[in-house]
């Protein structure tokens, strides 16, 4: 596995304190390895390699953590933010109905079952769906979709022998007004190749019904292909999103990546099963554990980001047995709170600090305002920063004005963080031996 591999590299490094240029392209290496056997677009890989690259150079090694588990965060992460984040991107309703989804893709790559599938889950929500089937090269498959449209308990547009697919386009949008429809489905043909003939008719088809969401359904397992398929649809239809069929299957999942990577679009689902309820909204975090080919892979980076955090913390705790508090040891452990989930999570780890973790959760602190108290003391001078004690009347308006917030927040900060120093000065006095546990946690 991945994680063996890299140990093995970093285990020739123990020792040192940076993260040199020549450790992290060893690792690199092995990265690029994984990602090639999860099938990710060649160009895709580079890229991806090429800015994993930039986040690692100059990480400090953190001595408690192996820096193999180290270099899996830093890759894992920039996984997980290539393909979209945690954000979960649902589908886009019209706001005057019905809304048009229109099905695009390869033959074979699910767009009949995909229809199915979202017309089952829209009916779910409460949704009138028509489905409608403009493969007209192969009636089989406008009965398959009425099949599907029967097992998803919706309507789907009756067959009309003879009409072109622009025609049958027409027609379901006009019974989709007319009858009330919330959602219209276009399922349409595709080839086994990309031919002209393929994409100047789904571009008329996007070109009549202006849907709100059209969607390139791929199956997962396309593999280097992957690149090639995604340019040319968005090329010439106005794409929305991409669902990615057969995850359910024995590939890694590297074109979600590469298709994610060339488009820019959204990933919005995923088709786990041949069954109509086989279709999950999109998921980062699971297709990154899946591309580094680590099942354990998700756990394993949530306990090294945990230990580094700690490692952090250690940090800071020998700063402060120095009987030092300032502002930018605030900031900085504003920002492992955010990592470490928020207040709550870190406040948990502090023994001895009720009463702060009383007031602020009396102050209602949330993790916005952890942001906006980053941006108060990112908006001071380093001098303000080391001695809030010069701050008066107009450098608290300056301050205020660069993060965007009024004075008052500014004064809530700043009491805050007395009262913080307060604590841990209280904390030192016993030898320490408070922070010494809670690194040690
Ligand atoms: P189309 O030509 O793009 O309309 O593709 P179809 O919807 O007809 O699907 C082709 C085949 O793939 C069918 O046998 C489906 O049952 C199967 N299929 C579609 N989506 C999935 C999926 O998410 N998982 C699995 N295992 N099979 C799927
Ligand atoms: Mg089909």
């Amino acid at each position: 596995a991945l994680s063996d591999r890299l140990t093995g590299v970093f285990d020739r490094l123990s020792g040192r304190g940076v993260l040199s240029e020549k450790d992290i392209d060893e690792a690199m290496r092995e990265v690029r390895i994984a990602l090639l056997e999860a099938d990710v677009a060649l160009p895709v890989v580079r890229e991806f390699i090429a800015k994993a690259k930039e986040r690692a150079t100059g990480e400090a090694v953190i001595r408690s953590v192996r820096p193999a588990d180290q270099v899996i965060k830093i890759t894992y992460d920039g996984l997980v933010e290539m393909l979209g984040g945690d954000e979960v991107e649902g589908l886009n309703l019209a706001l005057n109905p019905p809304t048009i989804i229109m099905m695009a893709g390869l033959q074979g790559s699910g767009k009949t079952t995909t229809a199915g599938k979202l017309a089952l889950r829209l009916s779910k929500d409460r949704k009138k769906v028509l489905l409608a089937s403009l493969d007209t090269r192969r009636p089989a498959a406008m009965e398959q979709l009425a099949m599907l449209a029967k097992q998803a308990g919706v309507e789907s547009l009756p067959i009309v022998p003879g009409q072109s697919a622009p025609d049958i386009a027409r027609r379901a949008m006009q019974s989709a007004k007319l009858q009330g429809y919330d959602v219209l489905i276009l399922d349409t043909a595709g080839r086994t190749t990309l031919d002209e003939a393929m994409m100047s008719e789904a571009a008329e088809i996007a070109r009549i019904s202006n849907p709100s969401e059209t969607l390139l359904v791929a199956d997962a397992l396309t593999g280097q292909d992957a690149v090639r398929t995604a340019k040319a649809f968005h090329e010439r239809l106005p794409l929305t999103g991409l669902v990615l069929t057969r995850a359910d299957g024995d590939g890694r999942g590297g074109a979600a990546l590469s298709m994610r990577a060339v488009t820019g679009l959204p990933i919005k689902f995923l088709g786990v099963s041949e069954k109509i309820d086989g279709l999950d909204a999109f998921d980062a975090r699971r297709v990154a554990g899946r591309i580094l080919g680590q099942g354990d892979v998700v756990a394993l980076v949530e306990k090294a980001a945990q230990d580094i955090d700690i490692a952090q913390a250690e940090v800071m705790a020998r700063k402060l047995a120095k009987g030092q508090f300032d502002l930018d040891m605030m900031a900085a452990q504003l920002s492992q709170m955010k990592k470490m989930g928020g207040m709550e999570g870190v406040m948990g780890l502090l023994p001895g600090v009720q009463k702060v973790k009383k007031q602020l959760a009396e102050a209602n602190v949330s993790d916005k305002m952890l942001d906006r108290q980053a941006a108060i003391i990112s908006s001071m001078t380093k001098a303000e920063r080391k001695k809030p004690d010069i701050l008066q009347a107009s450098r608290k308006r300056r301050i205020a004005k660069g993060a965007g917030v009024d004075v008052a927040e500014v004064n809530r900060l700043l009491k805050q963080h007395r009262q913080m120093a307060d604590v841990m000065k209280a904390m030192t006095k016993n030898g320490g031996k408070g922070l010494a546990q809670m690194a040690k946690a």
